[in-house]
């Protein structure tokens, strides 16, 4: 089978590519190793802030969400690890309906899912497993255990663990936080107010992100030899309400806690000639600016601009052209990285001395609208 594109890795990112190339002419296929099936019981603990850029990007696939599920984050209040250090950015301030929307992963994949299975430019392969891949003179072809493929391009879209990165030898060398994300999802004691609250505690950096109803989700950044302790707690919810200082009053645990261990990737170019790597396959990030599955779906934008911009005489796997949208991505993605490495280096330290100095940081942007004018601009894009 021949295609122009195609797509290893059928989460938010490489769904999210597929559905943006609909129009663009070009042949696609997109492997994913896993049957999807979409869970409407409870409430999904994976949970992403999706931007309003990223929301626009995704065009259909937004829309065609629950959006009975979906809240809106109109207010953020950030605290530092002293009781006077405070920063808050609020929708009104920025003139906006909405800084971004809580959305579950299920029902946004769901979504995305159900719109590219009747996009007649592209063949869903799913599920399936990639054995081996191989450069010819045509292209490149990609040995499934159902078949093989050849294509002009190869996008990595497979995830933090991504196949296809090391089949292609990009260089990964990831870092470890020795940190470990927990989620979780309560019913709160106090209304949310659509507010995202974060704590930068020394031991850990915390965030209540606001769900449909009385609901909150947790995302818990904590040492990793501590979570098996804290998720087995019988009093795992009075933990959370004593290091959010009972903001939300009493929080009754809704769905099992689950943890994710948490690592810096950085690679030095995401492209190789006929393949390019987007989402957590070209770039992991600290999660406490909730930005990872956004900067992924700019890496789709920035692709799906490219080969959409490309003319159509010319090669979709051309290595100048994915030299282009290297390019394109390298500041957002670096800036990204830095700045939530820096923060998370910053608060969870004890040198003496620091805890002043963030704090201070922390009241300091608190009083300077230029600065939170400019992180709005970043987390809206
Ligand atoms: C605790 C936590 C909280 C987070 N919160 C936020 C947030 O609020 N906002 C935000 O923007 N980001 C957040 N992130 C980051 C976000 O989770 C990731 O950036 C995002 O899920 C990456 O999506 P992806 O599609 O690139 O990869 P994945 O979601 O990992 O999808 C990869 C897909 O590829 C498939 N696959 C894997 N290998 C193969 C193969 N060999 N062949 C075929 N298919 C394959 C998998 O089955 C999967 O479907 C958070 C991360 C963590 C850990």
């Amino acid at each position: 089978m021949d295609f122009d594109v195609v797509i290893v890795g059928g989460g938010l990112v490489g769904a999210s590519l597929a559905l943006s190339l609909k129009e663009s002419g070009l042949r696609l296929a997109l492997v994913e190793a896993k049957h999807h099936v979409h869970e409407t019981e409870g409430w999904d603990s994976r949970i992403y802030a999706i931007s309003p850029g990223s929301a626009a990007f995704l065009g259909n696939g937004w829309e065609g969400m629950d959006h009975e599920r979906v809240a809106p984050i109109r207010e953020m209040r950030i605290y530092g690890d002293d009781a006077s250090s405070e920063l808050r950015f609020s929708s009104d301030e920025a003139g906006l309906p909405e800084l971004a929307h809580i959305v579950e992963s299920g029902n946004l994949l769901h979504s995305l899912m159900r719109e590219i299975r009747h996009q007649e430019n592209l063949e869903l392969i799913c599920p399936a497993t990639c054995i081996e891949m191989q450069w010819s003179e045509k292209g490149i072809e990609l040995e499934l255990d159902r078949g093989k493929l050849c294509a002009r391009l190869i996008v990595g879209a497979d995830g933090a663990k991504s196949w296809l990165r090391s089949q292609a030898g990009f260089e990964a060398n990831p870092r470890s936080y020795r940190q470990t994300a927990i989620v979780a999802n309560f019913e709160c004691g106090k209304p949310h107010r659509d507010t995202a609250w974060q704590w930068f505690r020394k031991d850990g950096i915390l965030a209540l992100l606001p769900m449909p109803g009385n609901r909150v989700s947790l995302v818990w950044s904590v040492w990793t030899e501590k979570v098996e302790n804290l998720i087995s707690s019988p009093n795992f919810g009075e933990l959370v309400e004593e290091a959010s200082g009972r903001r939300l009053g009493e929080l009754k645990l809704i769905t099992q806690p689950q943890g994710f261990p948490l690592r810096l990737m950085r690679l030095e170019s995401i492209v190789k000639p006929r393949i390019a790597l987007i989402g957590d396959a070209a770039h992991n990030t600290h999660p406490l600016a909730g930005q990872g599955v956004n900067l992924g779906f700019r890496d789709a934008r920035a692709l799906s601009k490219v080969l959409s911009d490309r003319g159509p005489q010319k090669d979709c796997g051309d290595y100048p052209l994915l030299r282009r949208f290297d390019r394109a991505r390298r500041e957002d993605i670096l800036s990204m990285q830095t700045t939530t490495d820096l923060l998370q280096k910053l608060f969870n330290n004890d040198i003496p001395g620091l805890s002043f100095v963030r704090n201070l940081g922390l009241r300091m942007v608190e009083g300077q609208g230029w600065i939170k004018n400019a992180l709005i601009q970043h987390a809206l894009a």
